[in-house]
């Protein structure tokens, strides 16, 4: 009985893939028909245009079928093997040649039919086909894969090449293959999608190519429709999790905000309300806090706290760097120190005891494996960069504890729904009154100087400046971009003499950088140098002026974290944007910093320029890994959210649940 190949079937059972090239595609995570024909081209290659010999020009890039007349090989002066042979067609005889590859004398023979696709050139003086591809014809395949039409070309970088893979995904998509699709043809035609046998075939291999992007439309929509069942499942089972009851006396949280220093802005306390209500719900609290740099999380941040620790529970809050830890654990003590007990734990700073409430720290404390007899609050602060930390934090847990999550990267709302689209999301929409909105100048090469009397003036009038580089060491390869050291040594010797600078760079002991920041902040410092480590969080109040060096290397949404360095007090602050590059481009979209301070305008600008393409790129790290992204459209994202929400409303078909099982095995493969 011949078995019908599915896209489930293993690829060991296709008859033509031994085992050495099975264990090859094993290293890349292709195991399935599947995972192979979702293995798709970066590019195509238009070999599609086909000249009899005598109609070809020079400089064609043209396809030729011709008989092999005769094959020969010989060495030229300078040493080189040239394999020559002529062909021909019905309208004439034409040379072709090809350098060092000997080993086409065994395999190309005279009387073969032949496709040859390359570039018409000149070889002695004469119209030659230099170093074309060719194809054999053979009346077994029919037509041609790798001439004569347009060439998917595949990433080689798995160890298989090109050819190989073009062979084998034609093969497969010629056969008998069981492709069903899982959308039904009502919903395909609603959606103005095409099939999906229809779009793998396309993918692959485009009769022409407009049809490129209806398949990669049609492929980009189920990878986002899987990737929202998938987010929007996850949220359903958190409904029906056994949760950890906190039991506190709402009046404690009251007195904890009467006695703050300051009065919460109203953002705060609409955030605050929606997580509060979270934990009191049957349901549990897995939310992001979403707000610009210095719109005050780490307050809100205190009220789960609080409320986890008033119900005799541990808590944790982990940091991406040990400034920033050391920073919340401050911040926290300040605000909490007296009702509770707080510890910093990192890679130079252990505790020595299981005796606390709740503990700040780096990802330093997962190796630890800290006894948490009884956690119940997840306080992470930017958390793309903690991946899969929540996972192994909770894989022996079980009851889950609450989640918080904080970031001052600012998501398009539409992209918020595919990258955090398993999390309740709260915005903090404005930073606290008394603060002056920063103002931003690009500054062109010719007013360097101007800029740097700018600094000084404002510096003798009680300022503090940052100015960021890129780099520590020079580096030969980025001459234009300004190392950190070198930098300070040359503002300190021939511009900045007669104030104190400082210099912070991810090289120095964690002892050093403590050092560096509290001078900054005791204001020994005058002007702090320093590599973008500042990046997401130190709180200087003083600080009135940062300037970065080399601007065009950081994308947007760094400037604009770096910008919310300053303006944290009452004087008016500046952030001057430097770059030496005179591509427009480059500066017209550093010039969208002059007109946009909110970063969430600036990312929805930014994704209306270039794409999501981009803010993917900095917001997964990882995370997820989209194959065909730079398709992805606003639009799509939306529709296929829709068609995810409706279809799990329905109940889903097991044929379904099969899918989005297997997109959360897969390794995603990406060139
Ligand atoms: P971020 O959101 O960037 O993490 P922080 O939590 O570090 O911001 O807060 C920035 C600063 O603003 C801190 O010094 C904090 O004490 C202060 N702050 C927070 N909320 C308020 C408020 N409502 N009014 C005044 N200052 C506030
Ligand atoms: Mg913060």
């Amino acid at each position: 009985m011949v078995v019908k190949l599915s896209l489930n079937s293993s690829i060991s059972e296709i008859p033509s893939i031994g085992k050495v090239y099975q264990n090859k595609l094993a290293k890349a995570g292709i195991f399935k028909i599947e995972d192979l024909l979702y293995f798709f081209p970066f590019r195509y290659e238009d070999l599609s245009d086909k000249k009899l010999i005598a109609e070809t020009l020079l400089n064609q890039t043209v396809t030729i079928t011709a008989n092999l007349w005769q094959i020969t090989k010989f060495k030229t002066k300078t040493g080189r093997t040239i394999i020559k042979a002529t062909i021909q067609d019905k309208s004439g005889a034409l040379e072709v040649i090809w350098f060092n590859q000997d080993y086409l004398l065994t395999i190309l023979k005279p009387n073969m039919l032949i496709n040859f696709s390359g570039k018409i050139g000149l070889f002695a003086n004469k119209k030659t086909l230099v170093n074309p591809k060719y194809e054999i014809l053979n009346s077994k395949i029919g037509q041609p894969i790798h001439t004569e039409r347009l060439v998917p070309i595949y990433s080689e970088s798995i160890g298989v090449s090109s050819k190989w893979l073009r062979s084998k995904i034609f093969y497969l998509l010629k056969s008998d293959l069981l492709i069903s699709d899982f959308f039904s043809e009502g919903l395909l035609k609603k959606e103005k999608l095409i099939d999906l046998k229809t779009a793998l075939n396309s993918i692959h291999f485009p009769d022409k190519s407009e049809v490129i992007e209806a398949a990669s439309r049609r492929l980009v929509f189920d990878e986002l429709f899987l990737l929202h069942l998938n987010n929007l499942s996850s949220k359903e089972r958190r409904g029906q999790e056994s949760i950890l009851h906190f039991n506190f006396e709402d009046q404690d949280l009251i007195e904890f905000e009467r006695q703050l220093p300051f009065v919460l802005t109203d953002s705060q306390k609409k955030a605050v309300k929606e997580i509060m209500g979270d934990i009191k719900s049957e349901k549990r609290l897995n939310r992001l806090l979403q707000g610009e740099v210095g719109s005050g999380k780490t307050v809100v941040s205190c009220f789960p706290i609080l409320s986890c620790i008033l119900s005799g529970y541990q808590a944790c809050l982990l940091a991406p760097t040990e400034i920033l830890a050391k920073q919340h654990f401050q911040t926290i003590k300040k605000f909490l120190g007296e009702r509770i007990k707080v510890e910093l734990h990192t890679s130079s700073e252990k505790i020595s005891t299981d005796q606390f409430d709740l503990v700040v720290g780096t990802h330093a404390l997962l190796n630890r494996g800290i006894n948490f007899t009884k956690l119940g609050l997840i306080v992470i602060d930017e958390q793309h960069r903690f991946g899969v930390l929540q996972r192994s934090f909770l894989k022996n847990q079980t009851q889950k504890p609450h989640f918080l999550t904080m970031t001052a990267t600012p998501i398009p709302r539409t992209l918020a729904l595919t990258i955090y689209g398993d999390l309740d999301i709260s915005i903090l929409n404005e930073v606290p009154t008394g603060r002056k909105p920063v103002k931003t100048l690009v500054v062109p090469r010719f007013k360097r100087e101007k800029a740097y009397e700018f600094i000084k003036k404002d510096i003798r009038a009680g300022g503090q400046a940052f100015i960021i580089c890129p780099l520590i060491e020079t580096s030969e390869t980025l001459v234009s971009v300004k190392s950190a050291k070198a930098e300070f040594e040359r503002l300190k010797g021939e511009v900045f003499s007669e104030f104190s600078l400082g210099l912070l760079h991810g090289k120095l002991t964690i002892k050093e950088k403590d050092q560096v920041i509290s001078d900054f902040k005791n204001k020994k410092i005058d002007i702090l140098v320093s590599t973008p480590v500042v990046e997401v969080g130190i709180d200087i109040t003083d600080a009135t002026i940062m300037m970065v060096e080399a601007a065009e290397r950081f994308g947007l949404s760094s400037l604009h974290q770096l910008r919310g360095r300053v303006g944290r007090g009452e004087k008016q602050s500046y952030f001057l944007v430097f770059s030496e590059t005179q591509n427009q481009a480059v500066l017209e979209r550093l010039k969208l910093l002059e007109k946009f301070n909110n970063g969430l305008e600036l990312a929805e600008h930014d994704l209306g320029r270039r794409g999501p393409g981009d803010i993917f790129g900095t917001a997964q790290s990882g995370q997820f890994n989209l194959r065909l992204s730079t398709s992805v459209t606003p639009d799509l994202i939306v529709k296929s959210r829709k068609v995810a929400e409706t279809l799990l409303e329905k109940g889903l078909s097991s044929e379904l649940i099969e899918k989005k099982d297997s997109v959360n095995q897969k390794s995603f493969i990406s060139d």
